[in-house]
């Protein structure tokens, strides 16, 4: 899996799901971050920073990121 260069993404590398506030790093993407679900679900919101994400509030998913502070 890779970064989608299309809608709603469009070749970003951080992908935030704005339903649990989670951000994902498509880089490092993992099965259980299911972002195929998230895109299909209208929840994606692309980002090219972490920093940039979690700015907005979004917190690190635990499978691709990591030291979630939740
Ligand atoms: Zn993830």
């Amino acid at each position: 899996m890779a970064r989608r260069s299309g809608y709603p993404l469009y070749g970003a590398r951080y992908c935030g799901n704005i339903n649990t506030k989670e951000v994902h790093d498509l880089d490092n993407e993992k099965l259980l971050c299911q972002i195929n679900e998230i895109i299909q679900a209208g929840h994606a919101k692309p980002f090219n920073s972490i920093i940039e994400a979690h700015r907005e509030g979004f917190d690190n998913c635990a499978y691709c990121i990591g030291g979630s502070t939740r």
